[in-house]
Formats: C-alpha cells, sequence, structure tokens
C-alpha cells in the first residue's frame, strides 16, 4: 500500500526502527566520516552494534550524539564505545555533569526503573551551534519539554529534522519535568512552535516510521497537549502507563506479584502514587492499570501471568 506520509530518505541516511523499547537511530555516512543519533536501549545493544556495523561495512563509527539521555535512547553508548576506541561522543550539556560522575538516580534511570549501561563522553552538544555529521551541517535546537535537557537536530537543505521525543507522527513523550510537579506543558508547547518554524519536509522521531506531512502531526500534538493542560490527570495516568508498558517490553511477560514489586520498588510510579492516587491502595491501583493496559491491547493476562502484546 503507498502511504504518502513515508518518505524518502536521503541516500547517506539510514533509520534503524526500533520499536518502542529502543529509540530509533540514525546513521549517517559520509564521504570521510559517519555519524549515530541515538543508541537505543541497553537490551538491545548488541543489535545496535550489528545494525551500526553492517550498514558500514567495514568503516569505523566516527561520532555519536545523544537527543536526550533517556535510556533508550543512549543505552547501546556503552556497547558503541567498547566496539570502536575512537568513537567521540557528543552529548546534550543539561546532565553532562551527572554523567561524569555517573549517578543514575540524577539521570532518572533509578526513578524509572531502567537499565542504562554507564558510559563516557567526549564533548557538549551545544544547542545553537552547528555540527558536520556525515557531509552535512546540522543545527542542533534545545528542545525542551519531554525532558528539560533535549535537543533536536535539523540539516536544512534536505530539510531532515531528528525530532526525538518532542514530536511523533501522532503525539509526543511523556512530560516528565510534569510528574515531579514541574510545569513543562508550556516547554512542550514552545517546542512544537519551534518545529512548526523549522518546516521540516521528513522527519525523523525517535520512535515510529519516519513521516512527512508534518503540518497534521503538529496539530495533532497541539490537541493532545491542549487535552492533557486541561486535564493534567490524564497526562499522570498516560505517564504511569507508559512507565509499567516500558518495563512489560523489557521484560515479556511476568507475574502479577513480580510486576507489581518492581511498580513498588520504582520512585516514578511510588511518587505518582502517592502525589495522586494517594486514596486508592498501591495494589489496586497498579493492578487497575494493568487491566486498562489488557483492554487497549497492550498486554495480555492469563492467571497471574501478565504479558506484552500490541
Ligand atoms: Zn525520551
Amino acid at each position: 500500500m503507498l502511504d504518502n506520509n513515508r518518505p524518502t530518505l536521503p541516500e547517506n541516511m539510514t533509520v534503524f526502527e526500533r520499536g518502542w523499547l529502543s529509540s530509533n537511530n540514525l546513521l549517517l555516512v559520509g564521504k570521510k566520516s559517519s555519524a549515530l543519533i541515538d543508541s537505543g536501549y541497553g537490551l538491545h545493544a548488541e543489535q545496535t552494534v550489528a545494525l551500526v556495523a553492517s550498514t558500514l561495512a567495514g568503516r569505523p563509527l566516527d561520532l555519536l550524539l545523544n537527543t536526550h539521555l533517556h535510556s533508550d535512547h543512549c543505552g547501546g553508548n556503552a556497547a558503541l564505545q567498547n566496539t570502536y576506541p575512537d568513537l567521540v561522543t557528543h552529548i546534550p550539556p543539561g546532565l553532562s555533569a551527572h554523567v561524569q560522575d555517573w549517578n543514575p538516580q540524577a539521570l532518572a534511570y533509578t526513578p524509572t526503573g531502567q537499565q542504562c549501561q554507564k558510559f563516557g563522553f567526549d564533548a557538549l552538544l551545544r544547542p545553537g551551534t552547528d555540527l558536520q555529521l556525515g557531509d552535512q551541517l546540522w543545527q542542533v535546537h534545545a528542545a525542551p519539554g519531554h525532558d528539560p535537557h533535549s535537543v533536536i537536530l535539523f540539516e536544512p537543505v534536505t530539510r531532515v529534522l531528528v525530532s526525538a521525543d518532542a514530536l511523533w507522527e501522532r503525539g509526543f513523550g511523556v512530560v516528565f519535568p510534569e510528574l515531579e510537579g514541574m510545569a513543562a506543558f508550556d516547554d512542550v508547547a514552545k517546542t512544537i512552535d519551534l518545529i512548526e518554524a523549522l518546516k521540516p519536509d521528513i522527519v525523523i522521531p525517535g520512535h515510529g516510521p519516519a513521516f512527512s506531512g508534518v503540518k497534521k502531526s503538529i496539530a495533532n500534538a497541539r490537541e493532545r497537549l491542549a487535552g492533557f493542560v486541561s486535564h493534567p490527570e490524564k497526562h499522570i495516568k498516560y505517564a504511569t502507563k507508559v512507565l509499567l508498558k516500558f518495563k512489560l517490553l523489557e521484560a515479556q511477560s511476568l507475574d502479577i506479584g513480580s510486576f507489581i514489586g518492581w511498580a513498588g520498588s520504582t520512585p516514578y510510579v511510588v511518587l505518582i502514587h502517592e502525589r495522586y492516587f494517594s486514596t486508592v491502595d498501591f495494589f489496586e491501583w497498579v493492578d487497575h492499570l494493568i487491566e486498562e493496559l489488557v483492554r487497549s491491547g497492550a498486554a495480555s493476562r492469563d492467571g497471574v501471568m501478565i504479558r506484552n502484546a500490541g
């Protein structure tokens, strides 16, 4: 079936579309150097290295960049750094001190109950600067909202935008600062405005296939955002389900006791319960959310076993 929203990418750009546990990766191969944007989740690190190596066909990977430091975007960093000793890694400045000291709490790996193998970095990806990736000069833009320190990357000649989790074909990523009571919906709106002003022809999102027809996605994201602004509890519920679904994607199946045990030891889930749902028993609350995942087709349940689905 012909899909008008599926663009053809410039020849030197290869997207590894990775589903939801791992973010997408964009490999740019130039005449002199190669660069990879984002590296997926740690559980898939071996696959990330294999995808990169097979496309580069014997050439080394020269540059590695992360749009932001969520576990599903930089979980392959360590494996790539081990594979390519001369690899130069750029990360956004916001949390670089915590990468330097390796603080999984401050990097949100502990609060979200997610894993990320320790990695290092060599340079900062500063908003407002340009960077040679492959044969093109890419602009680095600040894109707060989903993550206060995220950047997005834009190449003005081919008009390709790497939007990370600031804009998907349908929607955008959980607005994490809001879970901790920090207002960030305005940042989401400003980042969407920025994307609109850049007028990209092709968007490579953090998750899902590359798309064109960005206007429709922007309208969709604004509508979704307006819904969250007027009903913040909808966002909180969505965020909690995303955290639970991520765990299911990682484990594939687990019994209800282990699932609730994981939730009870995951600070973000506990914080959300305390802050918004403290009148409901924790076990019942998580059980109810799992039921909703089952009803939406994102999980299946067979006695005490919960399985990933969808
Ligand atoms: Zn993210």
